[in-house]
């Protein structure tokens, strides 16, 4: 089968998903067109997957195909974005149809639940990788940045952190109980809070998506905002399944561990209480922001440098 004869098979039919307003112009082209509202800024990032480093060797198809868009997605999340369409360049060992139709299964699910088309791609033959370029959208100059967070903001986290971290441990196992089931579920089909995000918008001072690790990504907000934090490890929420897995390392795994795509989110007390209940009711607060640098555990130790998940190359 023919590079063309691939694509038009398989991935075609994921242009088709998500409204035209925007994406005027999907694949089969030599560029795709992606029309910007005047009042909207074009928000875009790009994640590159590779075989061996993001994801294990024979690692199912479906599950690759919804975790690659999930966690560019998450990126757009991360900026309060509104998703449009995603580009995928996909270089295969070998063009292997059966494995080609999982992966777009996958592909259309995510597509179909955040909302993004394919707006165009490549493939090429090589190591098994994926690189995904999410295109979305924000009120012009309304994007939550990393840079924002200011002395006295609560800081707080949208969902259970730790999950996906413990199912590491679990990917290989063939009859999982109900709590392993649980865990693998954050970490085959994260689910980045995508419509909450944006409701953030206006309100949160600063946000960034949680993939390295609590402690690493909260580092990443207060360097670039020039300031401290001080969190207290037991406010964070955890899953059951997580505790009932993992004992007292859930707590470890909830600062440390990535692939969580939750938000962390910076907001002043003010702000927080104007958001509706429904959206003010999915954050937990978990610290403040405070003047200086550094993140302080509550009750523990100062942690300087930013200890978490970190894979070589990947995107921030
Ligand atoms: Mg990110």
């Amino acid at each position: 089968m023919g590079e063309f004869e691939l694509i038009r098979r398989f991935f075609q039919p994921l242009s088709v998903m998500a409204s035209r307003e925007q994406l005027i112009l999907g694949p089969g082209d030599d560029c795709a067109i992606q029309r910007v509202p005047a009042d909207r800024d074009l928000v875009f990032s790009v994640d590159t997957l590779v075989e061996g480093a993001h994801f294990p060797h024979d690692y199912p198809a479906f599950n690759l195909g919804w975790r690659s868009l999930a966690v560019a997605a998450s990126d757009l999340a991360a900026m309060g974005a509104s998703p449009v369409c995603f580009t995928l360049a996909l270089t295969l060992p070998a063009a292997d149809e059966r494995w080609l139709s999982e992966v777009a299964r996958g592909l259309a699910r995510a597509s179909e639940t955040f909302r993004l088309s394919l707006a165009g791609g490549d493939t090429t033959r090589g190591p098994l990788t994926l690189s995904l370029q999410v295109h979305g959208t924000v009120p012009a100059g309304g994007a939550l940045r990393r840079s924002g967070a200011r002395v006295g903001d609560r800081i707080c986290v949208t969902g259970p952190l730790g999950n996906a971290g413990a199912a590491l441990d679990f990917l290989g196992v063939t009859e999982p109980s109900q709590a392993q089931k649980a865990v693998l579920a954050s970490y085959h089909f994260p689910r980045p809070p995508i419509e909450l995000a944006q409701a953030l918008i206006g309100a949160a001072s600063a946000a960034i998506d949680i993939s390295d690790g609590l402690l690493a990504d909260l580092n990443h907000i207060l360097s670039a905002s020039g300031v401290g934090a001080s969190i207290d490890p037991g406010c964070i929420p955890l899953s059951k399944a997580l505790v009932e897995l993992t004992g007292d390392r859930a707590v470890e795994l909830a600062l440390s561990a990535g692939d969580d795509y939750e938000l962390c989110v910076c907001i002043n007390d003010e702000a927080l209480m104007s958001l509706p209940e429904a959206v003010r009711s999915q954050l937990t607060t978990i610290g403040r922001v405070e003047a200086g640098s550094g993140l302080r555990l509550e009750g523990g130790r100062s942690l300087s440098g930013a200890s978490g998940y970190d894979h070589f190359g990947r995107s921030v």
